[in-house]
C-alpha cells in the first residue's frame, strides 16, 4: 500500500542523511521546570555512581561486579558464582521492572535515568554549551575555517572530554577489579600495572569515542532496549506526547500573527515554531507522534511551554500523556496488562526475598573422592576419602571448624588432623575421611548427614553418600 505522505519520517532516522551520512544534531540548550528537575536527579545519580565503588559496608565494597575472578557485590553482600541462581533472578526483576515502567510510562527511565543521557546531556553537552555557546554558535563554529578560535574552543573541547572520559573509565574499572586494588594500583603507579593500564585507556577511548561522536545513536540504533519500545507501548502508555487534537484543530499549525484570535481562526495551538524540533537531543519532531527515537527527555515539553506561555495560550500542548488520553480524554488506569506484569513482578520479588532470608553464610561441598572405592579398616570400619570446599560469604573469619556426623555414628578426621580456619570472604578445601562401622551401614551407598561447626556454633549442614559393601543387615 502506498505509505501517506505524512508517514514518510519513518523511513530515515534523523540522524542519517539521504547519502548514509551521519547528520549531527546541534540541540538547543534546554531551559525550564523540567530541565531543572533532571538536573536535581542526575546530580544525585551522578553521585551515586561515582561513589558508589568507594563505600565500604562491613568492609565489603558497596557495589562491584567482579566478572574476571566472578565475585559481586550487591549493597555490601558478596555473591559468589555459587549464589548465580540469586543473580539471575535479579536480572529477570530488573527486566521486569522495566517491562511494566516502560508498559506504563513509557521510556521515562532513558530520558531520567540512564547513565548514557545523564552524561551526555548533563555532563558532556553542558560543557559544549559552555565552551562552544548554544546551537546557533555550534553551527557557526563548525562551518567555519580552521582559525585559532576554533582551535582553541575545539581543542579545550576535546581535551576535558577526554579527562571526563578517563575518569569515567577509573570509576568503571573500580566496579570491576575494586576500589581497593584500583587505589593501590595508582599508588604503585601506571607503569607496575601495563594490563590494567592499558585495559583503562581501552575504557577512555570507547567512552570517548561515544560521548564525543556516537552520542546519541546509542540510544537510536546500539541500545536493545530502545528496539523493544515497539513492542512495550500501546495506546495506554503515557508518552511525551504531542496533543495533535489541539495543536492541529481544523486548519493544522501555522505560524502566529499578533493580535489574532486564534481560537476563531481554527487554526490549531501549535504556532510552528520548531522550538520543539531544535531542542531535541535525538533530532526528531515529536509532533510526528511517538518515535522510537524518543528517549522521554522532555526537553520538548520545556521549549513548547515556553512559547505557549509567550503567545498566552495554555501550556501542556507537548505533554506526558497517552494516545488515548489525546484522543478519548481517558486518565491513566491499570489495565490487565500492568497488572499482569505487577503480578509477576510481585511473585519474582517474594522469591528473591524468601531466597535471601534462607542464604547461608556458608557454602560446604563434600564429595567423594572421583575413582575411589571404600576401604576396609580394622573393627569391621569402613572408611570412605572426600574433598571438601568451604566459601565463607561473611566478612568474619570462621575459626575452629570441625566436621560431625549426624546421620550416623562414626568418625570424621581431615588429613591435616586440626580444625579449619575459614577467612572472611575466602574458602578453605582440603582432603577428609569419614570412617563408619560396617553394621551401621543401610545399604552399599548410604546417605549421610553432616554438621559444620565453628567452635560450638552450627553454620551449615550438609549431605554426602558413602559407600560400603553389598547389604549387611
Ligand atoms: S521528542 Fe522531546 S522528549 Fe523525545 S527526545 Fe526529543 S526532546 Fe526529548
Ligand atoms: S514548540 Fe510547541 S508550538 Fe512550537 S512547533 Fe513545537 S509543538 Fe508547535
Amino acid at each position: 500500500m502506498e505509505k501517506q505522505e505524512y508517514e514518510r519520517f519513518r523511513d530515515s532516522i534523523g540522524t542519517v542523511t539521504s547519502e548514509g551520512k551521519r547528520s549531527w544534531v546541534y540541540p538547543k540548550k534546554p531551559e525550564g521546570i523540567l530541565y531543572k528537575y533532571r538536573k536535581w536527579v542526575s546530580y544525585i545519580l551522578l553521585i551515586i555512581l561515582v561513589v558508589s565503588p568507594f563505600i565500604k559496608i562491613k568492609g565489603n565494597q558497596f557495589l562491584m561486579f567482579n566478572v574476571l575472578e566472578r565475585r559481586f557485590n550487591l549493597f555490601g553482600n558478596i555473591f559468589w558464582p555459587q549464589d548465580f541462581y540469586l543473580f539471575v533472578l535479579m536480572m529477570l526483576i530488573g527486566v521486569v521492572f522495566i517491562v511494566l515502567f516502560t508498559v506504563a510510562f513509557g521510556r521515562i527511565f532513558c530520558g531520567w535515568i540512564c547513565p548514557q543521557t545523564i552524561f551526555m546531556e548533563m555532563v558532556f553537552r553542558r560543557i559544549e554549551y559552555w565552551i562552544e555557546g548554544d546551537r546557533g554558535k555550534q553551527i557557526r563554529l563548525d562551518k567555519q575555517e580552521w582559525n585559532a578560535e576554533k582551535i582553541r574552543k575545539k581543542g579545550l573541547k576535546w581535551f576535558i572530554f577526554f579527562i571526563i572520559s578517563f575518569l569515567i573509565a577509573n570509576v568503571f574499572l573500580a566496579y570491576l577489579i575494586g576500589s581497593d586494588r584500583l587505589l593501590l594500583y595508582i599508588k604503585d603507579g601506571p607503569l607496575a600495572h601495563i594490563s590494567t593500564l592499558i585495559s583503562l585507556l581501552i575504557f577512555t577511548g570507547v567512552f570517548y569515542f561515544v560521548f564525543a561522536w556516537f552520542r546519541e545513536q546509542v540510544c537510536i540504533i546500539a541500545c536493545p532496549y530502545g528496539r523493544l519500545q515497539g513492542v512495550l507501548l500501546d495506546n495506554k502508555s503515557i508518552v511525551v506526547a504531542y496533543d495533535h487534537k489541539r495543536g492541529e484543530k481544523e486548519k493544522g499549525r501555522a505560524k502566529f500573527k499578533k493580535k489574532e484570535d486564534r481560537e476563531a481562526s481554527g487554526k490549531g495551538d501549535c504556532i510552528d515554531c520548531f522550538q520543539c524540533v531544535q531542542v531535541c537531543p535525538t533530532g526528531i519532531d515529536i509532533r510526528n507522534g511517538t518515535q522510537l527515537e524518543c528517549v522521554n527527555c522532555t526537553a520538548c515539553i520545556d521549549a513548547c511551554n515556553k512559547m505557549m506561555d509567550a503567545v498566552d495560550l495554555p501550556r501542556g500542548l507537548i505533554r506526558y500523556a497517552s494516545e488515548e488520553n489525546i484522543e478519548k480524554k481517558k486518565k491513566f488506569r491499570f489495565t490487565p496488562r500492568i497488572k499482569g506484569y505487577a503480578a509477576v513482578l510481585f511473585i519474582l520479588v517474594s522469591v528473591l526475598s524468601g531466597m535471601l532470608f534462607l542464604r547461608s553464610e556458608v557454602e560446604a561441598n563434600i564429595l567423594r573422592l572421583p575413582g575411589q572405592l571404600y576401604e576396609h579398616k580394622e573393627n569391621n570400619i569402613i572408611s570412605n576419602v572426600y574433598t571438601y570446599k568451604l566459601i565463607n560469604k561473611t566478612s568474619k573469619d570462621f575459626e575452629e571448624v570441625q566436621f560431625k556426623l549426624l546421620s550416623h555414628n562414626g568418625d570424621i578426621n581431615t588429613v591435616k588432623g586440626h580444625t579449619i580456619l575459614v577467612p572472611a570472604n575466602g574458602l578453605a578445601e582440603g582432603t577428609l575421611f569419614i570412617k563408619i562401622n560396617r553394621a551401621a551401614l543401610e545399604e552399599e551407598k548410604d546417605k549421610l548427614k553432616i554438621a559444620i561447626y565453628s567452635g560450638d556454633r552450627l553454620i551449615e549442614t550438609t549431605g554426602t553418600t558413602f559407600l560400603g559393601p553389598r547389604s549387611y543387615k
